[in-house]
């Protein structure tokens, strides 16, 4: 199966010169969504990860199947104003704007090897702030798990020392 099929390239979306990769034809397919799952679940076995984190809102998509299949806890990461009880925060930059993203104290417990799953890799801000939380945490960051690698961007030089897996690079 080629997931490339199941990509939509959006140009000019959300703004003028950002081509988007619309997600939403791979998970609207069964088979499709089934694939890149099985992919995410080995990768999980592979490095004996035991917890899934995954960031505000495509990482949830992904991250949670993965997390059911394997029996494992799944932790959001979330924009601002979104988790009612006491959070860590870390802001960075976007390819497009600017995010924090926060995570509960605590729902992440020291010693816990993650693994991080999201949607894309664009420049990187989102997945370094991830890593940040999961770090601040206690959390070890075993592997991070991409569906998508934008290669121009470079977003893989934040992540240097860190097991890498992206299903599609464009
Ligand atoms: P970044 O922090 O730059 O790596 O951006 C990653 C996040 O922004 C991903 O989780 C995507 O959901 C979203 N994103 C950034 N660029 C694109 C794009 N070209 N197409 C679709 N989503 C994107």
């Amino acid at each position: 199966m080629n997931l490339k099929d199941y990509i939509a390239n959006v140009p000019d979306f959300p703004i003028q010169g950002i081509q988007f990769k619309d997600i939403t034809p791979l998970i609207g397919d069964g088979k499709a969504f089934q694939y890149a799952t099985k992919q995410f679940v080995e990768f999980t076995e592979e490095i004996g990860a035991n917890l899934i984190v995954g960031p505000d809102a495509r990482g949830f998509i992904f991250g949670c199947p993965v997390a059911t299949q394997l029996g494992l806890g799944f932790v959001p990461v979330r924009k601002p104003n979104k988790l009612p009880r006491e959070v860590i925060s870390f802001s960075y930059d976007l390819e497009y704007g600017a995010n924090t993203l926060c995570v509960h104290k605590g729902d992440i417990k020291p010693g816990q090897r993650v693994l991080i799953i999201d949607d894309l890799l664009a420049t990187g801000g989102t997945i370094e702030a991830t890593i940040k939380l999961v770090e601040q945490s206690g959390g070890i960051v075993c592997g991070i798990a991409f569906l998508i690698e934008l290669e121009d961007l470079n977003g893989r030089e934040k992540l240097e020392g860190y097991n890498v897996l992206s299903l599609m690079k464009f």
